[in-house]
């Protein structure tokens, strides 16, 4: 029934969510917790190397790695994932999204199952390894 929904929401937020539950329904860690994050347009995160907090700012669909909202253009943009390099969670959410045309959705958690460069130590980093 979740899965039904995909195709029913058109704002991106709603699209979000409702993957949330699909997330959920289905097992797929982390994301039954953390998928919202991306619709708050920010996703904190801790480094793994430094500890420090990074923000992960949502600007014109691309995911800017920064040391906080006011420095967003300082930040750099993360790095999206490889779709072949996708974990089977991971996967079926972009799957999903694409199948019922959130390819703007798909984009956006291609980024977030990424990599992101600390602006605090300069360590590149795997998002999905910081949320955990
Ligand atoms: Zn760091």
């Amino acid at each position: 029934m979740a899965e039904g929904k995909v195709a029913l929401v058109r704002d991106r937020a709603d699209v979000l969510w409702v993957l949330e539950v699909v997330a959920a329904l289905e097992d797929l860690s982390p994301w039954q917790r953390e998928l919202d994050r991306l619709a708050n347009d920010e996703v904190e995160v801790e480094c793994p190397s430094c500890s420090d907090y990074i923000y992960l700012e949502l600007v014109d669909s691309a995911l800017v790695a920064t040391t906080g909202p006011d420095a967003v253009p300082d930040g750099q943009p993360v790095q999206q994932a490889p779709p072949s390099d996708l974990g089977p969670a991971e996967a079926r959410l972009v799957t999903l999204s694409e199948a019922h045309g959130h390819t703007d959705v798909a984009r956006e958690m291609l980024q977030l199952f990424g990599r992101a460069r600390c602006p605090h130590c300069g360590t590149w980093f795997g998002i999905i390894d910081a949320l955990r």
